[in-house]
């Protein structure tokens, strides 16, 4: 089936869609985005993946689109024309396209943003049966540039890491800077031991993850000590369990970290009970 996005105010056959050559997010990487997953036809978080785009477009002075406030009503109106129960819809706002290729940003007056969405259509997403098995990931050095915390879509060296990790029989891989973990690359990263939940803290190093801050306020909810401070490899290795989230994995359980089995190798009770609340309250309010 052919998929009918969003350009510009447009609403168009996939195939006839079009951006010019000279975007700047095709030459230089600047564009953000966003990724809200879609359960029973219904958004999960759109509030906070709106908010955080804001926030994305403030820090790199990128002009708010005139679209803005319609955003909602476009990612229903295409997860309405598309059909789409479970999925995701994928938002990109870049700096717009100038007459030529220039490292000076373009002046906002005259050059507009790109705005682009699309859904994609993934039935069963909050069944996957990864969720009972686990996944296995690898640890990596991570080398990304300083602003982890703006969604851009410079996301060569996270395509990179997961295409490591696919060599080295795993599913993804952890990024470690100076000893310790950053995040996953496409997710946040977090161990359980006893009835401790261990995850990086916000900062500039990594994203701040909507699904991240639901989970964390439900863990809490559900008398869990969250302890945000940086944590090692070792530490995870030796955790009871670990797991990741973000928007299209929700809670995902890690079975096995560098070859090592995470517990006793197989999903654990706590992560997978997390998965469970956050599914269950993300689709109570959904929008
Ligand atoms: N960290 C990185 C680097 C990501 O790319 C993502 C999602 O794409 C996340 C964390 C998780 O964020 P969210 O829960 O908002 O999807």
């Amino acid at each position: 089936m052919t998929r009918t996005v969003y350009v510009n105010g447009e609403y168009l056959p996939e195939n006839e869609a079009k951006v010019s050559i000279f975007d700047r997010a095709f030459l230089m990487a600047d564009g953000v985005y966003e990724v809200t997953s879609v359960l029973d036809g219904k958004l999960i978080d759109f509030d906070g993946h709106s908010k955080r785009l804001e926030r994305s477009l403030n820090e790199l002075d990128m002009p708010k689109p005139e679209a803005f406030d319609e955003l909602l009503d476009i990612h229903r109106e295409l997860v309405k024309i598309n059909e789409i129960q479970d999925g995701m819809v994928y938002l990109q706002v870049t700096r717009g396209a100038p007459d030529d290729r220039d490292f000076v940003f373009p002046d906002p007056e005259t050059c507009k943003p790109t705005v682009v969405l699309f859904t994609q259509n993934k039935p069963g997403l909050a069944d996957s049966p990864v969720a009972k098995t686990g996944i296995k990931v690898i640890s990596i050095e991570d080398v990304r540039w300083g602003r982890r915390d703006i969604k851009t879509v410079q996301l060569l060296y996270p395509s990179m890491g997961k295409m490591m990790a696919k060599k080295a029989g795993a599913d993804d891989a952890w990024l470690v800077e100076d000893g310790f973990v950053t995040e996953g690359t496409s997710n946040n990263a977090y161990y359980i031991k006893g009835n401790k939940i261990v995850t990086r803290a916000l900062s500039k190093d990594i994203l701040h993850g909507i699904t991240r801050a639901a989970v964390l306020r439900f863990a809490r909810e559900a008398q869990m000590e969250v302890e945000e401070r940086n944590f090692t490899i070792e530490e995870a290795q030796d955790a009871d369990e670990a797991f990741i989230t973000s928007a299209s994995t929700f809670v995902m359980p890690v079975v096995e970290i560098d070859g090592k089995p995470v517990g006793d190798g197989t999903p654990g009770t706590r992560a997978a009970r997390l998965r469970e609340i956050y599914l269950d309250e993300s689709r109570k309010a959904a929008i």
